[in-house]
């Protein structure tokens, strides 16, 4: 019988489980499969961080990591985070000049050269001397005697080179690997370069577990808590759990959105019972939806209230979170933060790319959420095909209305996806896709594209933000309060400072 152990390569920011592996090994914890999860994001930074750092003579990072896992008061205080974050910033400066040509921070690694380029990943995994090879010859030597078949979990391009690294060495010691997650998926549903990735490796799983265990149904529709092969706490002041309600997403219908194709699934209560049940006294619930349904969450909130310290997530700024009190409710039963998509302040742009809310809807639920005393972390988007100056200066008054309503915001400039129906449909949008000029093989989800009528959208929107957004008065204070690193986690879990 195999001994399985799920994989999780740095890097993913460690302030929670990374939903993936927790998914998948609580998914054969359910059937009653033992797969203790290896967080090697966290164990690296850990090492890094509470090891290497005394020796090598960089700062001291011990108080910063006490103050990130106990802040002493019940939300983390906005200056002392980002003072903390700053010494951590500082080591992972200092470390990475030893490593040329890398780019490493808490969210992200990317290795030299052309970046995901299946040759290059694997002749830097073979040399030993990439930022990670260090922490994995020690992890190896303490635990590759403990299962003989390792499952990595692939969810973000940040992952990759470690994981090629890890792998690598796996195998050399004879242990058999397995490669699978979200990352994978995507690339073979939205992205191109999934035979580059099948390259990486000597087995990919494009499924979701269900192929380790031999059974039909949906690997979601029976979980629990798992194992962990150590019991590290996560850089964060509550335990963070990962669930989703849904698959799929309830609106499904975003013209540019890449994910239409996945089946619409409702996980069923009983999973987040059993987990509740098995895991860490009141943690916080990180509902990973697409978009939170807004047609069980009522349902849910009993269950919040009494076995949780909280939740939050993505939610879509439509009326139905108008009704009924619905808000206030979910205040009352611990709803820290909601993450919401307003994306435009153009009712144009909205309609054209079939959002399905107007800027004015978006308005009232982001006004409403912070009335009822959550914190609002609003996802904007700019450069979208069409996008005219009028479009982005509906945005900028959007916001100027919500002033002191906004607790964090995300911007963002549009990217065409490979696969979606904008694409298919470019013509009727006034676009032409078109290629990379590189001729590497490398990993993408993304494509350039050029307007007919010859404006560039992109190139205007980043203009406009830099230009006329960012130094907006109503802007200014809201992106000064938006910490820089542990993004969505610890935002729910900072004290919510007035805005004036
Ligand atoms: S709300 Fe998000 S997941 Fe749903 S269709 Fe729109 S872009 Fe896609």
């Amino acid at each position: 019988m195999n001994r399985f152990a799920v994989i999780s390569p740095p890097v993913i920011t460690p302030s929670e489980v990374p939903a993936g592996a927790f998914m998948l090994a609580g998914g054969l914890a359910a059937r009653g499969i033992e797969a203790p999860i290896h967080d090697l994001s966290l164990g690296f930074f850990r090492w890094l961080f509470l090891e290497h750092a005394p020796t090598a003579g960089f700062a001291n990072c011990t108080p910063s990591l006490e103050y990130l896992i106990s802040p002493g008061t019940e939300f983390y205080d906005p200056h002392k985070h980002r003072s903390v974050c700053g010494v951590l910033q500082s080591v992972l400066k200092a470390y990475k000049k030893n490593f040329p040509g890398w780019q490493l921070s808490l969210m992200d690694s990317v290795p030299p050269g052309i970046a995901h380029s299946t040759a290059d990943l694997i002749s830097l995994a073979k040399s030993g001397s990439t930022p990670f090879s260090r922490y994995f010859r020690l992890w190896l030597k303490q635990n590759s005697g403990t299962f003989d078949h390792g499952l990595i979990s692939l969810a973000y391009l940040s992952q990759l080179p470690a994981a090629v690294e890890i792998a690598w060495l796996l195998e050399e010691s004879g242990i058999r690997v397995t490669v699978g997650g979200s990352l994978a998926s995507a690339l073979n549903d939205t992205g191109s370069g999934i035979k580059l990735l099948k390259g990486c490796f000597r087995k990919v799983t494009l499924d979701d577990g269900r192929s380790i265990v031999g059974e039909d149904q949906p690997f979601l529709s029976k979980i629990e808590w798992p194992v962990f092969a150590n019991n590290w706490k996560y850089f964060s002041s509550r335990p963070v759990i990962p669930f989703p309600l849904t698959t799929g997403c309830t609106w499904n219908k975003c013209l540019f959105c890449p994910d239409r194709d996945k089946p619409y699934m409702d996980i069923s209560v009983k999973n987040l019972e059993r987990i509740l049940a098995g895991g860490p006294e009141n943690p916080v619930i990180h509902l990973i939806d697409s978009a939170i349904p807004v047609k069980t969450i009522e349902d849910m909130l009993p269950l919040f209230r009494e076995k949780t310290s909280g939740f939050y997530g993505f939610a879509r700024p439509q009326g139905d979170w108008l009704r009924d009190g619905l808000l206030e409710k979910m205040t009352d039963s611990g709803c820290l933060m909601l993450q919401t998509g307003a994306e435009s302040g153009s009712s144009g742009i909205l309609q054209r790319f079939m959002k399905g809310f107007s800027p004015d809807t978006a308005e009232k639920v982001i006004t409403k959420i912070s009335d009822s005393g959550m914190r609002n972390y609003v996802y904007l988007l700019f450069g979208l095909p069409g996008e005219t100056e009028k479009d982005r200066e509906l945005t900028l008054a959007m916001v100027r209305r919500l002033k002191g309503k906004i607790d964090y915001m995300n911007l963002s400039v549009f990217n065409l996806p490979e696969k979606c129906e904008l694409t298919d449909r470019a013509a009727e949008f006034g676009i032409i896709p078109g290629e990379y000029d590189s001729d590497a093989s490398v990993l993408r989800f993304y494509r350039p594209f050029q307007s007919i009528d010859g404006s560039d959208p992109r190139k205007e929107a980043r203009e406009f933000i830099k230009n006329v957004f960012k130094p907006d008065p109503a802007v200014i204070p809201v992106l000064q309060s938006t910490p820089r690193w542990f993004r969505a986690g610890h935002m729910a879990l900072m004290k919510k400072t007035p805005l004036l």
